[in-house]
């Protein structure tokens, strides 16, 4: 058996012809545009069109859409934004960035997402936002959250970076918050080689914000005249060629993560009772960026999958409230149980799309073995 790795080297390599040429037309086209062009507003377009978006921008990374959301919301200084405590990092950092005050709440013990009762308890008369993620391929429940926001008056911002393509009650995740955001970078969904990502938003008036902020507050008429600090947060043409290349595949592969996703939750169910608990079945509200399991003895399954020549990864090993950029912002007292635990447990694996069906078999019977051994 060849080794399987986590990330996939090979990500691209059926599109690489064609990246080839898209360099060598950018490259070498007559408008030498290479930032903010045609190939980033039909990208947008078309991305706006599938989803039924009232506008999506392009920008430098992820991590800059939320925080431009963040500023697009009027997000600052004596503010504070509801976060789940298990997560990356751009959740509470963009959050800083903007000039507010993170406050993490815990998360569902099984699902890992943000919990709605727990974010509730955190909400004070400071709160000026809620910002659930979904996570580890379950999006949070964001009736549940619009319902909240709704009661306390509060601006809702979904970060929605890894569940491009996840659909709950007939409606795309990034849509149910004001705004929401996708990744691209290459280990994301819809990930492409380099940094990128969008915002998407069913409010014109954001996306026209967001627009204004990605580019130094220029609103894209009038150059060199700032409406507002920006950042530069602009996209790539050859990124945006390349992706509009990628998008119609998307679907496909999207498809592809869901079964094996499928496959292996049908294959761990038995598990549960053994150390190895693996999501809640079903493919309402997901998508599967990763494939996630609870491990009791974590370390020992990672050990066991690496010597049957299976990478794994533990997405995230220690909750953002404890990592030492974050804890000035900590109030004393404050604990997370279920975050803690999930750090404790969490396990992912393969689950690329290209993976064979041997492979995903294997994995699964390496899995099992440990479990019953
Ligand atoms: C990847 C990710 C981001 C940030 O996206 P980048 O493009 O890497 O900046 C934000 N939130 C979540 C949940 C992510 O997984």
């Amino acid at each position: 058996m060849t080794e399987i790795p986590f990330f996939p080297p090979d990500l691209f390599e059926g599109d690489r012809a064609e990246l080839l040429r898209l360099l060598r037309q950018i490259g070498t086209g007559p408008s030498q545009r290479f930032i903010l062009g045609e190939q980033t507003a039909l990208l947008e377009r078309e991305l706006a069109e599938q989803l039924g978006a009232a506008d999506v921008v392009a920008c430098s990374s992820g991590t800059t859409a939320l925080t431009m959301v963040l500023a697009a919301l009027e997000v600052g200084p004596g503010d504070e934004v509801v976060v789940p405590a298990f997560g990356c990092a751009p959740l509470a950092a963009g959050v800083v960035q903007v000039g507010a005050r993170p406050v993490f709440a815990d998360i569902d013990p099984w699902t890992m997402v943000a919990d709605p009762a727990a974010m509730e308890r955190r909400i004070t008369g400071r709160t000026k936002a809620l910002m659930p993620a979904h996570l580890f391929s379950v999006m949070a429940d964001m009736p549940a959250f619009q319902a909240l926001a709704e009661r306390h008056g509060l601006r809702l911002v979904e970060d929605s970076a890894v569940a491009q393509g996840g659909v709950l009650a007939g409606r795309p995740a990034g849509l149910w918050g004001e705004a929401g955001v996708y990744s691209f970078v290459q280990v994301k969904t819809f990930g492409m080689p380099g940094e990128g990502g969008v915002v998407v938003t069913r409010d014109a008036e954001i996306g026209r914000t967001v627009r204004m902020l990605r580019n130094h507050g220029q609103d894209g008429r009038v150059r060199f005249r700032h409406h507002r600090i920006g950042w530069n947060s602009r996209f790539d043409e050859l990124q945006a060629a390349f992706q509009r290349h990628r998008l119609p595949g998307l679907p496909a592969r999207l498809e592809r993560r869901a079964r094996i996703a499928a496959y292996y939750t049908e294959r761990f169910t038995p598990l549960a009772g053994r150390g190895v608990q693996p999501p809640p079945p079903g493919t309402e509200g997901r998508c599967y960026y990763v494939y996630t399991v609870l491990a009791e003895r974590r370390g020992a399954l990672a050990a066991h999958l690496r010597a049957h020549g299976i990478a794994s990864h533990a997405y995230y090993p220690q909750i953002l409230p404890r990592q030492e950029a974050f804890a000035p912002y900590v109030q004393a007292g404050d604990s997370w149980p279920a975050a803690d635990r999930a750090a404790e447990r969490a396990l992912s694996i393969p689950v690329y799309p290209h993976l064979t069906d041997r492979q995903v078999e294997y994995i699964a019977d390496v899995v099992c073995d440990f479990a019953v051994s």
